[in-house]
């Protein structure tokens, strides 16, 4: 049986979900997205998801024609529709088709499209010794210029710094801010434990205000731990004893080498550990 996907209100196979070329999401990514995941048929923070979609629409100036409650419906009937219970989800919305020309005020018709998917992950070895990753040379967007918390279809900036990362043979690659401070990885929130503190950039540093980042701080503060949210450098990567990544598909994922240099022990560290058990533990609703 096909997948089907959500698109124009109705549930269309995965071969027939078409938009226009002339939707200013394709002609100039212009529009927003998200990415959310589902454990044993819950859907992991789904308000937290919609409403980042909808902030992220409303920084970009697009009315989404649907209320959040129908939108979380939407996703909820789509992964039912499919029969999943463990999945990823992607909800986008386009600002819709228009003139080849830029100006969003000729578009009309904004699509709302859900597609419910088996997730793929970093493959198990990585969560077992950690990844290796390399700093980007392709900074993270000036805030000013985009900001980092809209989730927008126009991802060139990360995707340029994924380069740099897989053709170093890593992948995930760090991203410094503007200011050169570090912000996060490509497609992840970043954070290091150092002497027992659990430390990550702050929203301000230019980053997306992760929904895995957020659960993992109260996770990480319900298990006694300090969290600090402050400006990072790199020195500080590379002096810390631990660092992982957190993010939807990833969950809480060790990092073990920045640019060829062994963190800490250069092993998976004992809290990146547990909050990776306790995690995973918490998605599937069970006691952690
Ligand atoms: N930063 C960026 C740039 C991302 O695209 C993502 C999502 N893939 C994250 C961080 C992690 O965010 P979340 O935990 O909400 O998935």
């Amino acid at each position: 049986m096909s997948l089907k996907v959500y698109i124009a209100g109705k549930f269309v196979n995965k071969e027939d979900a078409k938009i226009s070329v002339y939707d200013h999401g394709l002609l100039y990514g212009d529009g927003v997205f998200e990415g959310i995941r589902s454990y044993a048929g819950q859907v992991f923070r789904l308000t937290e998801h919609v409403d980042r979609l909808f902030e992220s629409a409303r920084a970009i100036h697009l009315v989404i024609p649907m209320t959040r409650q129908e939108v979380a419906q939407a996703i909820i009937d789509t992964l039912a529709v499919n029969n999943f219970t463990d999945a990823y989800i992607r909800a986008i919305v386009t600002r819709g088709a228009g003139s080849l020309g830029l100006d969003p005020r000729k578009t009309t018709d904004p699509q709302v499209i859900i597609i419910t998917d088996t997730i793929s992950l970093y493959p198990e070895e990585f969560y077992e010794n950690g990844l290796a990753i390399i700093t980007a040379g392709t900074i993270r967007n000036h805030p000013a210029a985009l900001s980092p918390r809209i989730k927008s279809l126009n991802y060139l900036n990360n995707i340029m710094a994924k380069i740099e990362g897989t053709n170093a043979g890593c992948l995930e690659a760090l991203m410094l801010n503007h200011a050169g401070y570090v912000a996060e990885c490509t497609g992840d929130n970043i954070f290091i434990v150092k002497k027992g503190v659990v430390h990550t950039p702050s929203i301000d540093a230019g980053i997306l205000d992760g929904i895995t980042r957020g659960a993992v701080i109260d996770l990480a503060t319900e298990k006694g731990l300090a969290v600090v949210e402050r400006t990072m450098e790199r020195h500080d990567i590379l002096t810390a004893d631990e660092c992982f990544l957190t993010g939807t598909a990833a969950e809480v994922i060790p990092v073990t080498k920045l640019d060829g240099r062994p963190i800490g022990t250069g092993e998976v560290g004992p809290t990146t550990k547990m909050l990776r058990g306790a995690f995973q533990k918490m998605v599937r609703g069970e006691a952690y």
